[in-house]
């Protein structure tokens, strides 16, 4: 007799990346009964059920989620609002309702817009994983392995459902952490989101150079490791600054004082000022990642 799956049905609207990564490998982990699809466009589902992600799919979000045990809503910050108002009086009594948004703060500000106060099956998540691709010709079952997911869940959320979407991340090899929503926001503003703005902001200055085919024709490794997320999709980092914008801009007027007390440093030909500022920042990357090695 096969064993109870953790999520007999699972229904995830935005099979994109995350969405498509997380049904791949619940599947590969045998943790789900069947995977229901849903979104906007039709080509998009119809791809992903070619792909196996899903085993079927629906653009009627009402009818996707009516007997689902776990909705996951993995679309980009922007249509949030939209697709938990679309759901919000089909959703089966029990269901759990979780997502995979970047910001937490806004999408729950649109769970009480839609609800109220927040239902108890409400989970708040945020994957701390991802590529520059999208869609989910890009997504892979390995895409959460060893990686973490913050989870920010809010007093009105039961035990049962917060311990159903902390197994469910376990199960494809995350490690689960909570977090209050302030701090996930805070954070992820200095870790996530400046370093997309400053990527996005540098190809941009560069690209609009007169000599740009000259300068890029130079580029190395380092402008290659600098920029790679500014090849993410635009308008998904497009909801994130603007959802995150308190923080996100907190955090870039701080960087600003200190990129300006770089400048200052060199304009002043200061080398123990410049080469204190690398020192630190070196020692302070060093600690990250060298002991990953
Ligand atoms: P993605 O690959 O572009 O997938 C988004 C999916 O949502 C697509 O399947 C898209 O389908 C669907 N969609 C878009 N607008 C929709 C709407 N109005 N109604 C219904 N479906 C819609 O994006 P992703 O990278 O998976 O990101 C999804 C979420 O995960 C975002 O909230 C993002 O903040 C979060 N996240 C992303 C990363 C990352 O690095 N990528 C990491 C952690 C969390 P169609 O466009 O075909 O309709």
């Amino acid at each position: 007799m096969s064993r109870p799956k953790l999520i007999p049905r699972l229904c995830v609207i935005g099979v994109g990346l995350i969405g498509g990564s997380l049904a791949r490998s619940l599947k590969q982990a045998g943790a789900v009964g069947e995977v229901i699809g849903a979104g906007r466009r039709e080509s998009t589902l119809r791809t992903a059920l070619e792909l196996g992600v899903i085993d079927h799919f629906s653009t009627d979000l009402p009818l996707a989620v009516s007997e689902a045990d776990v909705v996951v809503v993995a679309v980009p910050l922007g249509a949030i609002f939209k697709v938990i108002a679309a759901i919000a009086d089909h959703l089966p009594a029990n269901c759990v309702l979780t997502d995979v948004g970047s910001a937490k703060g806004s999408v729950i500000a649109d769970v009480y817009r839609v609800f109220g106060a927040p239902p108890a099956t409400f989970v708040p998540g945020h994957p701390i994983a991802g590529t520059e691709q999208s869609g989910v010709e890009a997504s892979f079952p390995e895409l959460f392995c060893h990686r973490r997911v913050i989870l920010t869940p809010l007093l009105e959320t039961s035990a049962s459902a917060h311990e159903v979407v902390r197994r469910m991340w376990e199960t494809v090899g995350a490690e689960v952490v909570d977090m209050g929503v302030d701090h996930h926001d805070e954070v992820l503003a200095a870790t996530s989101h400046l370093p997309h703005m400053l990527a996005y902001a540098l190809v941009d200055s560069l690209a609009r150079m007169d000599d740009r085919a000259e300068i890029f024709r130079y580029a190395a490794g380092g402008f290659r490791d600098f920029t790679r997320i500014a090849s993410s999709d635009p308008r998904m980092w497009h909801d994130i600054c603007v959802a995150n914008r308190k923080h996100l801009l907190e955090v870039t007027a701080r960087f600003s004082e200190d990129l300006n007390r770089l400048i200052q440093a060199i304009e002043a030909s200061d080398g123990d000022a410049i080469l204190e500022i690398f020192g630190r920042a070196k020692r302070a990357r060093d600690n990250l990642y060298l002991n990953e090695a």
